[in-house]
């Protein structure tokens, strides 16, 4: 089949799912897209002049096309011929033109087009964006969802609002951003004398459901607060250090693996992975012991998963309030329950401690310290809403939510946290 008649087909079938914008909201937001591409065009014209200059006497042309597919199409896609930085900036002309909108899913290129599914193709229904949520997700770890399914509930969802806020939270988004592609990371990355596991959140919940019950694997979550503990306290960072998987949780450090040059490729954080973890267990006969929080928290955050993953199976659950003396107790009912994954929330660093300290007794194959996951999924703290998230400012949330707990952590731990990665730059130690 010719590649012509492949397009053709494939607009066909975007057709025919019927889901064009159209209406006022639809002449509204290209309205916007016209004015502010047009608006940044204008303040950018002497570059720009400059960089088509300079394509014109080194290449002879203008502007490098590629072809890519949209809304209504194949069209080109436009950049300097001369690559320099802003070359990218003639794409602006294709918003103008109304080949791309300033927000929408990614633009696919025709030579893409051939392994895409025909599930994926639903992103179509929208004009493509130079600003898409998959990228700014990704740009600040926490794109967890495929691509396609990212891009098509975007594309499904569109409004004007939901475009506006996109470009809202995609600029200060720049400033926290990963600068290196993914692609560059390396398997662990060293920050304040931890190594820390180098995987997305689909390798990490892997790893979690798919370990054999002989070896047992002890899991850690590590955050600022956790680096700069594990740099004060030696018996924590034995316990961090001696884990077979330690994840990076947080906007810290992914602003740290930039400032070290070794970029940390997900926010693999609990809060984003028990959801997972938990359909990934159903998927394979796995059982979980929720056991830490106040009374009654692990129990709540268990009717909740049930409820939400079918096939889930809650082994058993137990507050994170009890003397020493009954530890042995604990352990016996954690063994009894014959649980698969055991995830521990008493917070750092009394779960890693606590599940060091017990190692050799507990026979439960897989055991994750997961802090204060269950409160979130209990309802009894609500979690911070996307946007903040997507801003990397979910610890403002936190702080705001309880400030006295918090305050020293973020306003003090944070600082310091990067103060202390700086001088490992500067010593060279990444
Ligand atoms: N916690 C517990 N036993 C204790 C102290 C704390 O189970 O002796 C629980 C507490 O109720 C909370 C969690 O440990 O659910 C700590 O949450 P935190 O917010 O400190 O952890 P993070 O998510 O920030 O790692």
């Amino acid at each position: 089949m010719n590649q012509e008649r492949r397009h053709r087909l494939r607009a066909t079938c975007v057709l025919s799912l019927g889901g064009f914008s159209s209406g006022a909201p639809e002449r509204l937001g290209r309205f916007l897209d016209i004015a502010v591409s047009s608006l940044l065009v204008l303040v950018l014209s002497p570059w720009m002049l400059l960089q088509a200059c300079v394509a014109w006497c080194v290449s002879g042309t203008v502007f490098a096309r590629t072809r890519y597919f949209g809304r209504d199409g194949c069209f080109d896609k436009l950049a300097f011929a001369r690559v320099a930085p802003g070359s990218d900036l003639a794409c602006l002309l294709n918003v103008i033109r109304g080949d791309l909108a300033l927000a929408g899913p990614r633009p696919v290129a025709v030579s893409e087009l051939g392994a895409m599914s025909s599930a994926a193709l639903l992103r179509f229904v929208t004009r493509p964006g130079l600003i898409s949520p998959f990228r700014l997700q990704r740009s600040v770890g926490i794109a967890h969802e495929s691509e396609s399914v990212a891009e098509n509930q975007y594309a499904l969802e569109q409004s004007l609002a939901g475009d506006v806020s996109l470009l809202l939270r995609w600029i200060p988004a720049r400033f926290v951003a990963s600068a290196q592609p993914v692609a560059a990371a390396p398997p662990t990355v060293r920050m304040l004398g931890v190594s820390i596991d180098n995987i997305a959140m689909d390798e990490a919940v892997a790893r979690l459901t798919s370990h054999d019950r002989q070896t047992p694997l002890r899991a850690t979550f590590v955050n600022p607060d956790c680096l700069n503990l594990a740099y004060e306290n030696e018996t924590y960072h034995a316990a961090v250090s001696s884990s077979a998987l330690v994840m990076g949780d947080g906007i810290g450090l992914q602003l740290a693996g930039r400032m070290l040059k070794t970029p940390l490729e997900a926010n693999v954080n609990g809060t984003d992975m028990f959801p997972r973890l938990c359909e990934r267990a159903a998927k394979e006969g796995l059982s979980l012991f929720l056991l830490g929080a106040r009374p009654g928290i692990a129990r709540a955050a268990a009717k909740t998963m049930t409820a939400r993953v079918p096939g889930l199976r809650i082994a058993g659950w137990r507050d994170g309030y009890f003397e020493e003396a009954e530890e042995p107790d604990v352990v016996e009912t954690i063994n009894r329950s014959d649980a698969d994954i055991l995830l521990v929330g008493f917070g750092a660093p009394r779960q890693e401690l606590w599940l060091e300290k017990h190692e050799a007794r507990l026979r439960v194959p897989v055991r994750v310290g997961v802090g204060g996951l269950f409160d979130f999924y209990s309802g009894r703290i609500p979690r911070a809403p996307m946007a903040l998230r997507e801003l990397g400012l979910e610890w403002v949330w936190r702080l705001a939510r309880e400030p006295q707990r918090m305050w020293r952590r973020y306003l003090v731990g944070n600082p310091l946290f990067l103060w202390r990665v700086l001088m490992q730059r500067r010593k060279g130690d990444a």
